[in-house]
């Protein structure tokens, strides 16, 4: 795919920025931190969350309202109600909101919501989902399916792309492999490799790509380094009692200690880290 005669849509003739607010563009010379539980749970959580990470240089906020639980049993997501707490968070604290959506019907009331659409690894190749969100404009934050090849993520991102939404975000988020010892393998060569196929930003999850608290400073400062344009992170206030993904969720504290700490990192490859309440002080 990647030589062929098709020119695609991502083609990488030039880098693109995604507007995910007023204040918060993906792709631009500014590194975007997104964060937040795996879950949205309660009015009060979100709230911790988002009081906690509006002190340091986070620009979005994350949580889950329709979740794909591996068990049908599992708790799958507060829905509507979720929906209205994260409205009430991003207009409190002024956080653009980036939520998923897994099925058709869910985008309408997701995107009247929120300000960016997530589409889960496992639905990265539901096309039909992916051609409805190519006949919206809001941008698309598209993560790597459990096991797919770079060329089934780019043409996943062209279903979308060709049907008219050009604001489309890719996320490395780990893939399978044979180790249990992490949930997945976070494939930093798909980034650079994404950068240099593509003109899209492309973030990293390293919660989901390593599904153990401990190893996602290190990780996220090792995507920074790579040129990644972003992170999407997991964090909760009370990191141990997280609905979904307890194992990789990080304290808040640590979670500001981490986006601190990346700041020399994103100086290093000559970018900093996007600080959207400073900018909208100034404006
Ligand atoms: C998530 O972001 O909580 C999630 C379910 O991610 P993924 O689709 O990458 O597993
Ligand atoms: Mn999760």
């Amino acid at each position: 795919m990647l030589d062929a005669k098709l020119t695609l849509k991502s083609h990488p003739q030039h880098r693109s920025s995604i507007q995910v607010s007023s204040q918060v563009t993906i792709g631009g010379k500014a590194i975007v931190v997104i964060g937040g539980p795996c879950t949205v749970e309660s009015l009060d959580q979100m709230e911790q969350v988002a009081r906690s990470l509006s002190t340091v240089s986070v620009s979005a906020l994350r949580g889950g309202v329709y979740k794909p639980r591996t068990s049908p049993y599992a708790f799958q997501g507060a829905g509507i109600e979720g929906l209205r707490i994260l409205a009430s968070v991003r207009e409190q604290f002024g956080l653009p909101v980036v939520t998923e959506v897994m099925a058709i019907e869910q985008i309408e009331p997701v995107a009247s919501y929120a300000d960016m659409l997530q589409i889960g690894s496992r639905n990265m190749q539901n096309f039909e989902l992916l051609k409805a969100l190519g006949r919206i404009n809001k941008p698309i934050l598209l993560k790597r399916g459990l096991a797919a090849t770079l060329e089934e993520f780019v043409m996943a991102a062209e279903y979308i792309l060709s049907h008219g939404n050009p604001n489309v975000v890719l996320c490395e988020r780990g893939i399978r492999s044979f180790d249990p010892y992490t949930r997945n393998v976070l494939d930093l060569g798909a980034v650079v490799a994404l950068r240099q196929l593509t003109h899209l930003p492309v973030i990293v999850d390293p919660s989901h790509a390593t599904g153990k608290r401990e190893l996602v400073a290190d990780l996220a400062r090792a995507a920074i380094a790579c040129g990644a344009d972003g992170l999407i992170i997991e964090c909760h206030p009370n990191p141990d009692l997280s609905v979904s993904d307890a194992r990789q969720a990080l304290s808040l504290s640590d979670m500001a200690d981490l986006v601190r700490s990346l700041e020399p990192i994103a100086a290093a490859v000559d970018r900093q880290i996007l600080n959207s309440k400073a900018l909208a002080m100034c404006s």
